[in-house]
């Protein structure tokens, strides 16, 4: 049996029609959310903006025709070629053909911090917030378009049944302020859940006060890996009962009791 010819279903633009889901593939299509994201990231002269995933350049050809010049790191290699041609006419574009987890922050800043943004492959986001995490100090802000289930738990505070590891992790190291949803019709396909723009500001190292964030980052990890037991019992093997009295916090105190400053206090306790 002969096979049918195979079509290949591009665009007038030369961007494929089909998404590619593995690849978290929903293109922003609705013109009032790209112009609000433009205007919350309000680029300035001299910013060096990242964008991360800029698909068929939703928000990449917008942010060139104010700011002029973007880097954009997209690891879907069929969009490369189209989005090159597509830039011309709208500014600078500095493609990285790379998967973003890869890509060396503090090495592409070069000395002028980053402004990361971008409307990210959801299968991958809590990954991407970590990367990001360990490169803080070589970025100044990042504006990134989440699942809205995601940004609450990253803004949620203690006590709140979503407050977790995501939460303390991100607040730690930055100021997180939700900016608004989006419904799942402003993207192409439509995805199941809503959407929420959400800004990060790192903070500077003097302010977050970790010592040493591998510790930190065990004991928060360790906390939230049972938090239906009392601190004690999570911790155990890392930080006894009193050495949690010491850092002044209840050892029978659940994980999800705890603020962010108590995280580094028991993270910076030194043995005696
Ligand atoms: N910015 C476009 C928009 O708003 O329409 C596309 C957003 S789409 C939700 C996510 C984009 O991230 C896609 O272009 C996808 O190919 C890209 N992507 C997926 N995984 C990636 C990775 N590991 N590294 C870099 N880009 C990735």
């Amino acid at each position: 049996m002969s096979r049918p010819p195979q079509v290949d279903r591009r665009d007038a633009d030369g961007f494929r029609r089909d998404a590619k889901k593995h690849l978290g593939q929903n293109f922003l299509h609705e013109r009032s959310v790209v112009d609000r994201i433009v205007l919350a990231i309000n680029p300035r002269p001299g910013d060096h903006i990242v964008e991360i995933g800029p698909g068929q350049g939703a928000l990449t050809f917008p942010l060139l025709d104010r700011h002029g010049a973007l880097t954009a790191i997209e690891f879907d290699r069929d969009l490369l070629q189209p989005l090159a041609a597509a830039a011309q006419s709208h500014g600078t574009l500095t493609l990285v053909p790379a998967d973003v987890l890869s890509v060396d922050f503090s090495a592409l800043a070069a000395g002028t911090p980053l402004r990361l943004v971008g409307n990210l492959p959801y299968n991958l986001s809590s990954p991407i917030l970590f990367h990001a995490l360990e490169h803080a100090d070589a970025i100044v802000d990042m504006h990134f378009m989440l699942q809205k289930e995601v940004v609450e738990r990253m803004a949620a505070p203690p006590g709140n049944k979503v407050y977790g590891r995501l939460s303390v992790m991100l607040q730690a190291y930055c100021t997180v302020t939700p900016l608004f949803t989006v419904g799942p019709g402003a993207f192409r396909p439509a995805p199941k859940v809503d959407s929420a723009v959400v800004r990060l500001v790192p903070r500077a190292p003097a302010q977050v006060g970790i010592d040493d964030p591998r510790r930190f980052a065990d004991i928060v990890r360790a906390a939230f890996g049972q938090r239906r037991k009392t601190l004690r019992n999570a911790l155990h093997g890392v930080l006894d009962g009193d050495a949690i009295l010491a850092a002044g916090v209840r050892p029978d105190a659940r994980a999800e009791q705890l603020h962010v400053d108590d995280f580094i206090r028991l993270a910076n306790l030194r043995a005696p």
